[in-house]
């Protein structure tokens, strides 16, 4: 199965939704395989959005995501980028779809709650900055039967 690298922001932590996006994450079925809190330094940052480093918005970004401890995450599921992607919402919360994480729970393009890899290979080289290899589990709940079809778990 694939994994993705999720990051609850401060804007997560601070208002305290920790607990409200582990919850759906679980619910829809997705295994966690690893999770960790973290305090983020700029060297990390300039390296995770290096697209960005560029933008007027970096500064305030980075600023925004030393605030407070993080939670990393490591997710898996069948073709678990895109399912995460789409249930993350679009970048600026204002526009995000209810029903989307960042469509319920922010107002904001840059305290947007939650970071999630947007292709399969980005997702490895952002789970390997983020974790060790032995801080990451691939173990399979008991109920993972009940959660796909044989016939989607061959792979
Ligand atoms: N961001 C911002 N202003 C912008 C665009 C992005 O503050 O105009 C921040 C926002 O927190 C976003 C992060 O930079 O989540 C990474 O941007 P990206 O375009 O990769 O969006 P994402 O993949 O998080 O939806
Ligand atoms: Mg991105």
């Amino acid at each position: 199965m694939e994994q993705t690298l999720v990051i609850l922001k401060p804007s997560c932590v601070e208002r305290c939704l920790i607990g409200e996006v582990i919850s759906r994450i679980q619910n829809r079925g997705i295994i966690i395989t690893g999770m960790k809190m973290m305090q983020l330094n700029e060297e990390i940052l300039r390296e995770h959005y290096s697209h960005l480093v560029d933008k007027p918005f970096f500064p305030g970004l980075c600023a925004s995501m030393m605030a407070s401890p993080v939670v990393c995450m490591v997710l898996k599921g069948v073709d678990i980028v895109n399912v995460f992607r789409k249930m993350t919402g679009v970048t600026n919360g204002r526009n995000a779809e209810p029903g989307t994480l960042r469509g319920d729970f922010c107002m904001s393009g840059q305290a947007n709650i939650i970071h999630a890899s947007d292709s399969p290979e980005n997702a490895k080289i952002e789970i390997a900055r983020f974790f060790k290899p032995e801080e990451v589990f691939d173990y399979t709940p008991a109920n993972v039967n009940f959660i796909y079809g044989d016939d989607e778990l061959k792979n």
